[in-house]
This record gives structure tokens, sequence and C-alpha cells, in this order.
């Protein structure tokens, strides 16, 4: 097997990332935002990622201009109703961030600030839901990129559901690796990203949100932009969008669902992230690297390393080295400093894996960097 580069560039950040060559080759052509080619990607796009969270019969897929964070803001405007009261569960960087975004919006917000691990329980959300009768609607990251945890949002669901309170979910990261059911769970709103595992670019808000709600929607968002009840509604009746459409990045998300597809879906692309996961936490753990999360609470589509403590080591001069090596890898986010992220979906596979390890013990022993375990002898256990 060839062990060589696939790329010439890898973007291993957590999104956006290594596109695939037939996703960018998509781009370019030029279409008519009108003419029946966008206007089928558009609907092409709508019903495969409603297929894949089995949102068919009970919600709609909305497209909207911008990135994942506009479909967030658009979604709390949109589907959170005068009166209403959002409780935002945190435990990382991203859920810090769904407290700005609805702070921006001007919703009324409750913040459950929670440390990362242990993850989020049942008897959290319920302490701060009986805490706050006004909530009506709670959100949580499934995939709290910030240090790569998968929260539990079945058990948020579930309480949800119990206490009539609406559940909405920021998947941007985890949408296309974990099949989450809409209907079954009764979800108010998904926010999705095309650029995290659906392997796009970016440029594209999608917000999966209940039909019901969404139609009740009607005249209450405080923006034009961002109204997804006249988003949705106006393209189903033109199958145009309201403004200008990133026609470019649709074709490219269009490519990207049928290449999801082909792949057999969320079940196996996740699979694939795994082994790519392993052979790189494996390597740097033989190398004596740890990682910031215990394995079984990490969803492996990035991995969270603590820097090593040689002083030698920089962030700054590791990623300047790793770039002249064609690879961009990331830091930590101020909830979690201290550490590195290598993000390994994408246009990834084994193989890929192999060449950016080899390049990363390169890089470090570049930088004067020396590994606790370097020669990989001796495989060092971690906590
Ligand atoms: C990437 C990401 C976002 C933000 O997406 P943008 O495209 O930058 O707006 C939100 N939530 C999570 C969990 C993410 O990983």
């Amino acid at each position: 097997m060839n062990t060589g580069p696939r790329h010439d560039h890898y973007l291993l950040t957590p999104g956006p990332l290594t596109v695939p060559e037939e996703t960018r080759r998509a781009m370019l052509r030029d279409r008519n935002p009108g003419g029946a080619e966008h206007i089928g990607m558009s609907r092409e796009i709508q019903d495969y990622l409603l297929s894949l969270c089995n949102g068919t019969q009970s919600h709609a897929c909305v497209l909207l201009q911008g990135s994942a964070t506009y479909g967030v803001e658009a979604g709390f405007k949109t589907l959170i109703p005068e009166g209403g009261r959002l409780l935002v569960v945190v435990n990382g960087f991203y859920g810090v961030r769904l407290r700005e975004i609805a702070e921006a919006a001007r919703v009324d917000t409750t913040v459950l600030q929670l440390p990362t691990v242990p993850l989020p329980n049942r008897a959290d959300i319920e302490a701060a839901l009986d805490a706050d009768p006004a909530i009506t609607h709670v959100v949580m990251c499934q995939a709290e990129t910030g240090t790569g945890v998968l929260n539990p949002v079945e058990m948020l669901a579930e309480v949800g559901r119990e206490r009539g309170v609406k559940v909405m979910i920021d998947a941007v990261a985890s949408f296309g690796a974990v099949s989450t059911d809409a209907a079954a769970l009764d979800l108010e709103a998904i926010f999705v990203s095309p650029n995290k595992c659906l392997e796009s670019t970016p440029g594209v808000a999608i917000v999966i949100a209940k039909k019901s709600s969404l139609l009740e929607a009607k005249g209450r968002c405080p923006s034009a932009v961002l109204d997804l009840n006249h988003q949705w509604t106006f393209m189903q009746e033109t199958g145009n969008w309201r403004w200008t459409p990133p026609t470019h990045v649709v074709s490219a998300l269009a490519i990207s669902c049928r290449r999801h597809a082909e792949e057999g879906g969320s079940g196996p692309r996740l699979d694939r992230y795994r082994r790519n996961w392993q052979v790189l936490v494996n390597g740097l753990r033989q190398k004596g690297f740890t990682t910031l999360l215990p394995d079984d609470v990490a969803i492996p589509i990035i991995a969270t390393f603590n820097d090593p403590t040689d002083p030698a080591y920089s962030f700054k001069s590791f990623h300047a080295a790793m770039l002249r090596r064609g690879i961009e890898i990331f830091p930590g986010r101020l909830t979690s400093e201290g550490t590195f992220r290598v993000g390994v979906m994408g246009d990834l596979q084994e193989q890929d894996m192999h060449h950016i390890l080899a390049q990363m013990c390169e890089a470090l022993e570049e930088i004067g960097v020396t590994l606790p375990a370097d020669g990989g002898a001796k495989s060092v256990e971690t906590v």
C-alpha cells in the first residue's frame, strides 16, 4: 500500500477540512441560481439530510446563506417565541458560544454551566429545569468540538419530552457521523454544518426544524435574512432561495451528500474516522503524549492532546513546522488551554494518518522537543 501523502495540503482543523477532489471539482461550473440544476441540487440536499435523521415526515430542512452559526442564530430568533426562555447547557467552548448567540439575539437565557466531564446527566438537567420553570427551550452541543466530548442528546430529549421543554441540538460537528433520530426524539431543531462530517465546503447553514414549529413561526423572526419560516416557505413554493444562494457551495454539498450515501451513511463514516483517530492517538501515545479526555467520552472526529512538557515546545513553532510540511493543526480552545487538536475527519484514511503521524514526529524533532518515550520503544499507559 502507498504510504505517501494523498493531498498536498491537509487541513486538520475540526472543520473546515480536507475536502475530496471530486467535491472541489463540482464547484468549477457556474450555475444559474434560478436554473433547474441548482434548484434540483438544493432539493436533493434537503431530502438527503432529512432522510439521515428520520425527519422526512416530521421535519423541514432549511438552507441559509452563511456559516453554521448563522443557522443557530436564525433558529433561536425564529423558533423561540416572545415569552420563551432558553436553557443553554455549557460544558465547553461551543456551549459558551451558544450562550453568546442567544444573548446577542436577545433571547431570555438561563445557563447551566457544567465541567467537561463527567458528561451532563439527567439530574443536572432536571435540577436546572426545576430551578427555573419559565424555561421553554433547551440547547446543547452534541459533539463539543472545543474538547471532543460526545454529549448525551438522547437523555436531554427524554427529559425535554417529559417536561414539555423543546430541545435543540447543536449537531454542527457531529451530523453526518452520528445518527440522531429527529422524529423519535421529537427535536425542535438540529443545527448542521456542511463543512464538518459532511465533508463539504463552508458557506451554507443548515437547520433541520420541526415542521409544525416552523409553520407556527410565521412573521415572528425580527430579521429579514434570518427568518427560517420565510426562507423555507419561499423555497417550497418557488424552488428558489430568497437572496443569491452560494451556488458553488450548494453544488459541492450535493456531491458531498452523494459521497456520504456511497460510503454507506453515518455509521461507516464514523467507523473510518475512528480508524483514523486510533492511528493518530495510539501513535502519539507511543511517543509519550496524553489525551485531554478519557477515550470513553471522546467522539473520534478530533483528538485533543496535552502539550508536551519539554520547555522547547510551543504550539506556534510546532504549527509552523507542520505547515511547512503541508499539514495544518489547530490550537486548543480557551476553555482547554495547554492542548492542541487534530481533526481526523475529511478526506482522510489510515494511510494519511500514518503520513501525518510521521510528519509530526519529524516536526517535533526539528523544533527540539524531546518526547518522554521517543523512539517508540515503550508504550505509555494513559490515565
Ligand atoms: C464548528 C462548530 C460551530 C460553528 O460553526 P461555524 O461554521 O464556524 O459557524 C458550532 N458548533 C460546533 C459544535 C462546532 O464544532
